[in-house]
């Protein structure tokens, strides 16, 4: 493995230089080896110029500056491109010193003219948005309108979405001369690439607005918080997605809008649990309801309701009210109530002596028999 080059000695400056030194570094030696400057040969202007780049691009960024110091080279791959962020930055130190667009005469000059592609459209689709939403179980049985404020991207009124000032058009981008795309070299212990970029003026589109809306910077829509009113219908189940097709971020220089997902999650009953569209509740009764019958009330979704338990009903019985649990695309499931036997912990001298003379009278239990599962 080659050593790794040392991005402080190309640009010259100590190892705790400042951003201003290393800029001011890059600049000094950028110029020294411009091809309209150098005296001495073509090929080792580029690349003299291309490790200065290099240098610059890493040593202007902290973070990876942080990393080149720690590990001596940046990335696994020893390997430095120029990413949108890079690219921009190298390209401003550049201008701020050389005049616009003369970055750009020095980039086609070594790194060649960009493919010619076809250019996407500006406009692009806007994003969709997931908004989650904590229902009671009656607002998913029965459906609801829900109104919300929801913070999110809607088209430029200035310039009704297409991120021009009103009367301009567009002209073609200076980075990539119009061809979206950005042919840069990759440097790696494995020997140099050549790869394509789409530019990260244009976005790939070749073409950038003449004058951006100073409303939206030229994007077309602009931050805002939306009132929107989202129905929920009746039935929704717990973790649904609902889609509200248009409701999602606006598109970027007129493009459509994306949707709104709203993902529901239905929130725990106080009372009845859920078994698909079957509800369960648990109701306490005493010993002499089971044994002689009676009427006992019981909640459902829609307020309390009567229930007929049957003379002689077993302690671990289940009553069932039909239709009245979740609705779902079969109907409406049902409603079980579990009776669960209440037995009395303290009772009085005289309740005591009522129950004594009450089981003397009964007759025995019968014999113990083996469980049934
Ligand atoms: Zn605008
Ligand atoms: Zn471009």
């Amino acid at each position: 493995m080659p050593p790794a080059e040392d991005y402080y000695e190309i640009l010259s400056v100590p190892r705790n230089a400042t951003q201003e030194e290393i800029k001011r570094a890059f600049r000094r030696l950028a110029k020294q080896y411009h091809p309209d400057v150098y005296k001495g040969d073509k090929k080792e202007a580029e690349r003299k110029f291309r490790k200065i780049a290099e240098a610059y691009e890493v040593l202007s960024d902290p973070v990876k500056r942080a990393q080149y110091d720690r590990f001596g080279h940046v990335g696994p791959e020893q390997s430095v491109d120029f990413g949108p962020e890079g690219f921009r930055r190298t390209r401003e130190a550049f201008e701020e010193f050389f005049g616009p667009s003369a970055f750009e005469e020095i980039f086609n000059l070594f790194f060649g003219e960009g493919r010619r592609a076809r250019p996407a459209s500006r406009a692009q689709r806007g994003e969709d948005l997931e908004y989650r939403v904590r229902l009671t179980l009656e607002d998913a049985a029965f459906g609801t309108t829900l109104r919300a404020s929801l913070p999110r991207y809607a088209a430029c009124s200035r310039c009704g979405g297409s991120g021009l000032t009103p009367g301009t058009g567009l002209r073609t981008c200076p980075t990539c001369r119009g061809t979206g795309r950005i042919e840069y070299r990759q440097f790696s212990m494995f020997g140099t690439f050549v790869n394509v970029r789409t530019c990260p003026e244009c976005g790939g589109v070749g073409e950038v607005p003449e004058s951006p809306c100073p409303g939206c910077k030229g994007s077309g829509r602009t931050r805002e918080r939306a009132e929107v009113t989202l129905a929920i219908p009746a039935g929704v189940e717990d973790g649904a997605r609902l889609v509200f097709p248009g409701q999602g971020n606006a598109g970027v220089a007129g493009g459509p809008p994306g949707d709104l997902h709203v993902v529901v999650e239905i929130q725990p009953h106080p009372l009845f649990a859920r078994q698909g569209r079957d509800l369960w509740v648990e109701v306490p009764v005493h010993y002499a309801t089971l044994v002689l019958g009676g009427r006992i009330r019981v909640p459902t979704l829609e307020g309390e309701a009567e229930l007929e338990v049957p003379e002689g009903t077993e302690p671990d019985g289940v009553l069932v009210l039909r239709g009245r649990g979740l609705p779902g695309p079969q109907g409406r499931g049902d409603l079980k109530v579990r009776l669960r036997v209440v037995i009395p912990k303290r009772l009085g001298r005289e309740e005591r002596r009522l129950l004594q003379a009450f089981t003397e009278r009964l007759p025995p239990p019968g014999p113990p028999h083996r469980p049934q599962f």
